[in-house]
């Protein structure tokens, strides 16, 4: 059976955070959290370190755990790495892979970004694939060209039926210049229609915000949204799960 759509609101904590600090987070964040929202999945990708606390404190809660990475292993000499069997007596439910930060500072590429898909999947883990372009790419008209060649690429041998990607245009990325709504919605209709399941749920990320968040979600293809900065202040990012 196909999996259906879903909405899903990501936080990507990226290298930020101390246990005590995520601590102060979570007090505020689930106290402005609305009950009306239970529609929608909340998801914290938080760094590795903070995950036995976090693990603790969410347990029972609404929120779900994420990673921001998995290796394709499941042990071996990858000084610096971590693995599937190691990310789940957290109890996470997703791993964040491929990662433009993941690709343009760690040497990640399109292969590597495959064997960590597949074994998030093999661990149960749904993985929260990032793809999008450059503003170079983009300028030069090549948005399309570079994400279906992600796409395809990044997908060999992937089950379509636990995963979630994340459209990610690089020069919206911690910068403030949001991708057009109707834009980001026409890109990730295009990758939906290359997809073997049209049903998987396809996030926009890039300077999500409190006030515009509401548009974002108003388009019919953005089924969430993967939150950087804004996912770091509890007031902001509750806004954001809290979205009309
Ligand atoms: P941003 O980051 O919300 O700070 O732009 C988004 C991301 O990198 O996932």
């Amino acid at each position: 059976a196909l999996a259906v759509r879903k909405v899903i609101i990501a936080g990507n904590w990226k290298m930020f955070k101390t246990q005590t600090e995520a601590q102060e987070f979570l007090q505020g964040f689930t106290s402005h959290l609305d009950e009306t929202s239970e529609d929608r999945e909340v998801v914290l990708c938080v760094p590795f370190t903070t995950l036995g606390m976090m693990s603790k404190s969410l347990h029972g809660s609404r929120i779900l755990l994420g990673a921001q990475n998995i290796h394709w292993e499941d042990s071996g000499a990858y000084t610096g790495e971590i693995s599937g069997p190691m990310l789940l007596e957290f109890g996470i439910r997703y791993v964040v892979v491929g990662h433009s930060e993941r690709r343009q500072y760690f040497g990640e590429t399109d292969e590597t970004v495959n064997w960590r898909l597949r074994a998030a999947q093999r661990h149960g883990l749904t993985p929260i694939l990032c793809v999008g372009e450059t503003k170079q790419q983009r300028d030069a008209g090549e948005t399309e060209r570079v994400i279906f060649s992600q796409l395809e690429k990044d997908l060999i041998g992937v089950d379509q039926n636990n995963l979630v990607i994340a459209y990610e245009p690089i020069w919206a990325i911690g910068t403030g210049d949001t991708c057009e709504t109707t834009e980001a919605n026409r890109v990730i209709g295009l990758i939906r229609s290359k997809l073997i399941n049209p049903n998987v749920t396809i996030q926009y990320g890039g300077s999500v915000k409190p006030d515009n968040i509401d548009d974002i979600m108003a388009q019919p293809e953005i089924d969430g949204a993967l939150v950087g900065g804004a996912s770091l202040q509890p007031e902001s990012f509750a806004r954001i799960v809290n979205y009309q």
